[in-house]
C-alpha cells in the first residue's frame, strides 16, 4: 500500500485496538470507561502510526519492500521495547504494515531479507494505485483487529501488547 493506506491502517488500529484492551462496560461507570479508553488511545495511537509509516522509509534508501520490510526489523523493534523500555507498541504498526502489504497489494515483501530477496505476496492483493486500494485497506484493518481481538479476548485473556513474555524469555537466556 502507499503512505496514505498505511496512515489509514495505523490510525484505525490506534483507535480500534483500545476498544479491545479496554472494552466498554468493564468498569463501574460510563465516565470511567471512557476515560480509560481515551488514555488507551493516547498510549497506542502515536507508536502504532509511527510503526505503520516506518517500513516505507525504504523508498528513500536501500531496496523498497526489502530493507525495512522484513522479520529481522520486526524482531529488533520488539527487542528495543524489552531491552531499553522504549519504542513500545511500534512493533504493532510494523507488523500490521507487513500484513497490509502482503495481503493487500499485488507486490509482496521480502520477509526474510537480507537472507533472501524473495518477495512474499498473496493472490488477493490489488495494485496500490487501484480504486479498490482504500476498501482493501479498511477490510484488512478489520481483519487485523479481529485477529487482535481473538488473541486478547479469547485465546490469551489480557494479552500483553508490550510482549513482556519476550523480556522474560531473554532474561531466561541471559
Ligand atoms: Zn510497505
Amino acid at each position: 500500500m502507499n503512505k496514505k493506506g498505511h496512515l489509514i491502517n495505523g490510525a484505525l488500529l490506534g483507535i480500534g485496538l483500545p476498544f479491545i484492551t479496554a472494552p466498554l462496560g468493564d468498569q463501574a461507570s460510563v465516565q470511567a470507561d471512557l476515560l480509560t479508553l481515551v488514555i488507551e488511545i493516547a498510549k497506542f495511537f502515536p507508536p502504532i502510526v509511527l510503526g505503520a509509516l516506518l517500513p516505507d522509509i525504504d523508498t528513500e534508501f536501500g531496496k523498497h519492500r526489502k530493507t525495512l520490510h522484513n522479520l529481522p526489523l520486526l524482531a529488533v523493534a520488539i527487542l528495543y521495547a524489552n531491552q531499553f523500555g522504549n519504542l513500545e507498541y511500534v512493533w504493532i504498526g510494523i507488523a500490521t504494515h507487513y500484513v497490509l502489504d502482503v495481503l493487500g497489494s499485488k507486490r509482496g515483501i521480502a520477509l526474510f531479507y537480507p537472507l533472501s530477496s524473495n518477495e512474499t505476496g498473496f493472490p488477493i492483493g490489488v495494485k496500490t494505485s487501484s480504486k479498490w486500494a482504500n476498501l482493501m485497506t479498511v477490510a484488512i484493518t478489520a481483519f487485523e483487529l479481529a485477529v487482535f481481538a481473538l488473541f486478547a479476548l479469547v485465546l490469551f485473556p489480557n494479552f500483553d501488547f508490550q510482549l513482556s513474555a519476550v523480556e522474560q524469555a531473554i532474561g531466561g537466556i541471559q
